[in-house]
This record gives structure tokens, C-alpha cells and sequence, in this order.
């Protein structure tokens, strides 16, 4: 699957927000948001244009950046959004939070979704006790998530672990730390998935 690979502060920029990309250093003063919080690139200055559609269009990359999808994956997840019962914005948000890449990520396995994804693609997790290397799977209540014993020692997984007490652990899941392992007690609702993101204005942008 394509992914990437530019630099993400850059995406952050254009966004006029942090989206939080980068782990730990978005906490700090290195941040690019708080060096220059003005748009990439030569025009990035220029007053932009407040459109309708460049309003929904900039709400929707925001979301899909925020979750590291490349475009085709994103709108896949749209369409099954839009296929299943319920108001088709938060039932895409459940999505996109129920990755397991980003279940992952908030459990404090890794520092950012990026880092996340990678663990579970590296084959670090297993899922219910079977190892499990699709980033995408959705998790459901109940399912417990571990790292496996042999790479519980990786600093980064034990770094990202002691980080995440400042960040939080969402309600809906629970973290047994020393155990390395998270299980979903249920599955999140709207207001459980705290994002800058207004997620009708994605509904409207698909809907042209
Ligand atoms: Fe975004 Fe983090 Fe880079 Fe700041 S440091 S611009 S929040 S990715």
C-alpha cells in the first residue's frame, strides 16, 4: 500500500493546527506549528481562500492526515461508512478510530499512529493472541491487543509506554501496563473520539 513520505510537519502547516505527527516533539519547542504557523511553500503567506468547498476539503485531508490514510483508503472507508446504519460522520470517525493501528497508538504502544502502524505491520502485536500484521483491522469490544513477549523489551515500545501517562488512556479502552497489554471494553462513541475535526463537512465534500 502507498503511503507518504514527505515531511509531515509540512502537513501540519497546512492545516494551520498541530495534528500531533511527530510523538514527543510535538510537545516541544521544535514544533513547526510554533516556529512558523503560516502554510508551506512560496504562496503559503498569501490570504487564503475561504470557499465552501476548500473549507470541507481542508477538513477532510485534516482527518485523513491525522490518521496517516493515503486518499483511496480513506474513501474506502467512507464508502463502507456510508454502507452501514447510522449518521454517516461518526460512523466514520468509529472507523478510522477502530484501526487497529491507531488502538494501537492510543494504548501508548507507540509515539504516534506512524509508529503504531509500524509495529503492528512489523508483526509486534497480537490481537486476541494471535499475531497480527494488518494495520487496518478493525477492532471490536472485547478484543485484547498485546505486544508480543519477545519485543516488549524494544525501547521505543517501553518509551512510549512511560509517555503516555501525560497523553491519556480514552475511556473506552483499558491499559494493563505491566502486563503490555489494552483490551477495548467497547467501542467509541462520538464524543469519546476528541478531534479538531468537523466530520459532516467530509460527509458534504463526498456528497457533491
Ligand atoms: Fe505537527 Fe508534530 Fe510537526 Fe508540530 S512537531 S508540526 S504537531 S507533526
Amino acid at each position: 500500500m502507498a503511503k507518504y513520505r514527505g515531511p509531515v510537519c509540512r502537513l501540519c502547516r497546512r492545516e494551520g493546527e498541530k495534528l500531533f505527527l511527530k510523538g514527543s516533539r510535538c510537545m516541544t519547542a521544535k514544533c513547526a506549528i510554533e516556529r512558523r504557523s503560516y502554510p508551506p511553500g512560496q504562496h503559503g503567506q498569501k490570504r487564503p481562500r475561504n470557499s465552501e468547498y476548500s473549507t470541507q476539503l481542508r477538513e477532510k485531508q485534516k482527518l485523513r492526515r491525522i490518521y496517516g490514510l493515503m486518499e483511496c483508503q480513506f474513501r474506502g472507508l467512507f464508502e463502507r461508512a456510508e454502507s452501514q446504519s447510522g449518521i454517516t460522520g461518526e460512523v466514520l470517525l468509529r472507523l478510522l478510530e477502530c484501526r487497529l493501528d491507531n488502538v494501537a497508538y492510543r494504548l501508548g504502544f507507540g509515539a504516534s499512529r506512524k509508529e503504531a502502524r509500524q509495529l503492528v505491520s512489523h508483526g509486534h502485536l497480537t490481537m486476541n493472541g494471535r499475531k497480527i500484521n494488518v494495520p487496518g483491522a478493525q477492532v471490536k469490544a472485547g478484543d485484547i491487543i498485546s505486544i508480543r513477549e519477545r519485543s516488549r523489551n524494544l525501547i521505543s515500545i517501553q518509551a512510549a509506554l512511560e509517555a503516555v501517562d501525560g497523553r491519556g488512556i480514552p475511556e473506552w479502552l483499558e491499559l494493563d501496563k505491566p502486563a503490555f497489554k489494552g483490551v477495548v471494553r467497547a467501542l467509541p462513541t462520538k464524543d469519546q473520539i476528541s478531534l479538531p475535526v468537523n466530520e459532516q463537512m467530509v460527509v458534504e465534500l463526498y456528497s457533491r
